[in-house]
């Protein structure tokens, strides 16, 4: 080797290592599906350069990933032959945590093993599971498109640093190898690591091999694209295993949509829809949720919302398709007619999904609320086109139903009074701020039902959200209200006036106009917005956002 150099790992890296070989040890397993998932990641990503730069293939286009024994040496290797990474990928990816995973790994982790396991793959520091069971891991590397001296040796004991070297490594691609600590024995048994590799990763489409001790080659995993195979021919099991492969939840999905569409324009989709909600639900970068395949050639991610809108950023899966172009480019996805079509029947499924959920399993639609209702209410403005049918699957609290966010529009509307000319709603800060509201009071005399909505996202949906089943949502907090119109109407009597002239000159300029309400029966006064402004709550964010 020449060039070494001797970097220290950052000091989050270290302390995750330290947690994590204590934390996981009875799983300590995971750590050959850690780097087979890594392989498997550089496999597609090469697929996709090729797809543009075609000699980064160099005679070798078919992906595998090669599990190797040496009992001598007590060392287990995963060979793969897709990207691999030069000097400065090497020390990026291998040494710091780019993403803000660390941090909020080690915020995440439980007393629960099982439930860390998954953390891991999930957090993206899947690669330092290795010194789980290994007291030395060495990377030897070679960037496709680079020349064999090009070649890279990360060696590290996990210590608190790595050393890195040139090596030549003639064949393009990675090859990390774990040398097992004392009383590892167990993963020199070939028999122990197929058993690993077919319960962690089957469903890998790739071909995972491993090398007998007579030399020859035998491939472990199905290596097929599950999403291709016969509904008929599947078990729930199937579907969960694939399921957990994908996402690393714990949990099994809620529902599963496994479509073939065939005729001009194919394609197969294969959607879940969680039972529990990530960490990264609300963070811009979060993960995405779909996969796009071309003719089982894995694309890209749907990053950019493309298949799925945000506010079924929840949804997870694949979509397979026959008719694009496998070199598609981000720009073609944009301005694409198939897309479309994919995305509007996508959508249409997932909705379908939940309305029958919400149908017939009502308890686990009010599980699936209480995960992902506050993104489902971003439908109605990013979707209009779909705003009735996302409308009807919204549940709110009411004065009706303090207990749990149980209410449908549809369930309000049933309880409505004859001559109710409206949904009424009051939105606010808390959920204790909206029903202790003295806006409520004439509300509760007159036995009229009124939703509390006390997400800052239900400012926006209502300002889009106008009307349901022809029943216009009103504001109780905005204008006139017009409760009993014979009591509105009455002039006020002198002494009332007397007194509306000087609560106007006290406050001045601070309002635009005092009057008298019939909304109250117990409270004095109540601020009130002129119809078509925002709302008082709206209007107390938008101050402290420095508008
Ligand atoms: P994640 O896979 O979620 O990004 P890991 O800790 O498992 O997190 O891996 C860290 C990074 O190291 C990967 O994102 C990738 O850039 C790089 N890496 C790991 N293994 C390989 C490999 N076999 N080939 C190419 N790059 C790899
Ligand atoms: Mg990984």
């Amino acid at each position: 080797t020449q060039n070494p150099e001797t970097h220290e790992f950052q000091a989050e890296v270290q302390q995750l290592l330290d947690l994590m070989i204590h934390s996981l040890y009875s799983n300590r397993e995971i750590f050959l599906r850690e780097l087979i998932s890594n392989a498997a990641d550089a496999a597609d990503r090469l697929r996709f350069e090729a797809l543009q730069t075609p000699e980064l293939n160099e005679d070798d286009p078919e992906p595998r990933i090669e599990i190797r024994v040496d009992e001598k040496a007590r060392t287990v290797s995963v060979i793969d032959n897709g990207t691999g990474m030069d000097r400065t990928e090497v020390i990026d990816h291998l040494g710091t945590i780019a993403r803000s995973g660390t941090r909020r790994f080690l915020e995440a982790m439980t007393n629960d093993e099982r439930q860390n396991a998954q953390l891991i793959g999930q957090f993206g520091v899947g690669f330092y599971s290795a010194f789980i069971v290994a007291d030395k891991v060495t990377v030897h590397t070679r960037r496709a498109g680079l020349a064999p001296e090009d070649g890279v040796l990360w060696t590290s004991a996990g210590k608190g640093q790595f050393e890195i070297a040139s090596l030549p490594r003639e064949a393009r691609g990675t090859e990390v190898t774990l040398h097992l600590g004392a009383e590892q024995d167990e993963f020199l048994d070939r028999f122990r690591l197929k058993s690993i590799v077919r319960r962690y990763s089957d469903h890998i489409a790739i071909p995972i091999l491993i090398a007998e001790e007579n030399g020859e080659l035998e491939t472990i995993n199905q290596a097929s694209a599950l999403w291709m195979r016969p509904k008929s021919e599947l078990s729930d099991s199937d579907y969960h295993d694939f399921y957990r492969q994908l996402t690393f939840d714990t949990e099994p999905p809620l529902a599963t949509l496994h479509n073939k569409v065939e005729g001009a324009q194919a394609y197969t989709s294969l959607l879940f829809l969680p039972s529990q909600a990530p960490f990264d639900l609300f963070e811009p970068e979060g993960r995405s949720g779909l996969r796009l395949y071309v003719r089982r050639v894995f694309i890209m991610e749907d990053r950019e919302h493309r298949l799925m809108p945000r506010y079924l950023r929840f949804v997870r899966g694949i979509i397979d398709s026959d008719d694009l172009p496998l070199n598609v480019s981000r720009e073609l996805l944009q301005h694409n007619r198939l897309i479309d079509r994919i995305r509007a029947a996508s959508i249409k499924r997932v909705l379908d999904a939940l309305e029958r959920l919400a149908k017939e399993e009502s308890e686990r639609y009010n599980s699936f609320w209480s995960a992902f209702g506050t993104v489902l209410k971003e439908g109605p403005v990013e979707d209009p086109a779909n705003a009735e049918r996302i409308a009807g699957l919204l549940r709110f609290y009411s004065t009706h139903e303090t207990s749990a966010p149980s209410v449908s529009l549809a369930d309000y509307i049933v309880r409505m009074k004859p001559d109710q000319d409206a949904i009424y709603y009051l939105t606010g800060e808390s959920f204790a701020a909206v029903s202790n509201s003295p806006h409520l009071e004439a509300f509760r005399k007159h036995e009229l039902e009124v939703l509390l909505l006390a997400e800052p996202v239900d400012e926006w949906l209502t300002t889009h959200l106008t009307e349901f089943d022809g029943h216009p949502l009103k504001a109780i907090a905005k204008g006139q209200l017009d409760l009993n119109q014979a009591e509105s109407t009455e002039p006020p009597a002198e002494s009332v006036s007397n007194l509306i002239e000087r609560v106007k000159t006290a406050l001045g300029d601070r309002v635009s106009d005092v009057r008298v309400s019939h909304r109250l029966t117990d409270s004095p006064a109540c601020l009130v917005v002129d119809e078509g402004e925002l709302g008082i709550h709206m209007q107390r964010m938008l101050k402290a956002a420095g508008h």
